[in-house]
């Protein structure tokens, strides 16, 4: 595939938490189009990365851009109204809720709408189940989030983040604790989504899975990217094996 043009611009970018410094003068660049991976030791600065793009945390220096806009002072909602997506690492559905009231959810107000009306009603409804059908549940969507296994729950959330639409998700850890059987589901599922024009960051500790999906890798260690390459580049990189080993 050709690479596109950069969609998410990290440039030096630094946090520092007291005297640690997490992120580490970063530069990095994610391609539209493309299913980029991130991955590195654990407490190399991957989830403060995620966390300084998606906003949950400023950055003490550095800039970000989303489609050549500067989005690092902007507030976590307004970088969501731009296009920029995410899903986190423990899942954050809301148990009681049925599976479709938690899909549509993220939308400005319906969650109170569902709940006054009591039904999840019209284009919201529709478009939750045609997302609820992409990730294979639209038979669950009237279950209640919390009687689905973790894995599907995690299906439910990239269901949840499609519904707004995005340009870029960050995937944080889409396959942890997701059970075997789900996991070729789990990478069917992103290779559509990627397949019908929206992008990936993902950060991931199954390797294999990596290698298999993504392209570019991008190799974090110690708050900065230390290489990027081609999934069977990287697979061969003595710095790569030697920041791994060195955890
Ligand atoms: P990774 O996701 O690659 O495992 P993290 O971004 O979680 O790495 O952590 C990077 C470093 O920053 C670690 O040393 C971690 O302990 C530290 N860290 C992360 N978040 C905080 C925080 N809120 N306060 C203090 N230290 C933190």
């Amino acid at each position: 595939r050709e690479p596109g043009k950069p969609l998410l611009e990290v440039r030096g970018v630094s946090k520092r938490f007291g005297g640690l410094t997490a992120v580490d003068n970063a530069d990095l660049t994610v391609r539209e189009g493309s299913i980029t991976a991130l991955i590195g030791p654990n407490g190399s600065g991957k989830t403060t990365l995620f966390n300084l793009i998606s906003g949950g945390l400023t950055a003490d220096s550095g800039e970000i851009r989303f489609d050549g806009q500067r989005i690092d002072t902007l507030p976590p909602w307004t970088r969501g109204h731009l296009g920029l997506g995410r899903t986190y690492q423990v899942t954050r559905l809301f148990k009681n809720m049925t599976v479709q009231e938690n899909v549509v959810a993220p939308l400005p107000d319906a969650r109170w709408r569902t709940m006054l009306s009591g039904a999840v009603k019209g284009h919201e409804a529709e478009r939750a189940r045609e997302l609820l059908d992409l990730v294979g549940l639209g038979r669950m969507a009237h279950q209640p989030a919390g009687a689905l296994s973790y894995g599907q729950q995690k299906l439910v959330e990239l269901a949840q983040v499609l519904m707004l639409e995005p340009r870029l998700i960050l995937l944080d850890e889409p396959a942890g604790g997701v059970n075997p059987s789900l996991l070729d589901r789990l990478t069917e599922v992103i290779r559509e989504v990627n397949a019908r024009g929206v992008t990936f960051l993902v950060v991931e500790h199954n390797i294999p899975l990596v290698l298999d999906l993504c392209d570019p890798v991008i190799v974090f260690s110690r708050g900065a990217a230390l290489a990027e390459g081609p999934p069977e580049i990287i697979r061969q990189d003595p710095l790569v094996l030697d920041a791994y080993l060195g955890e």
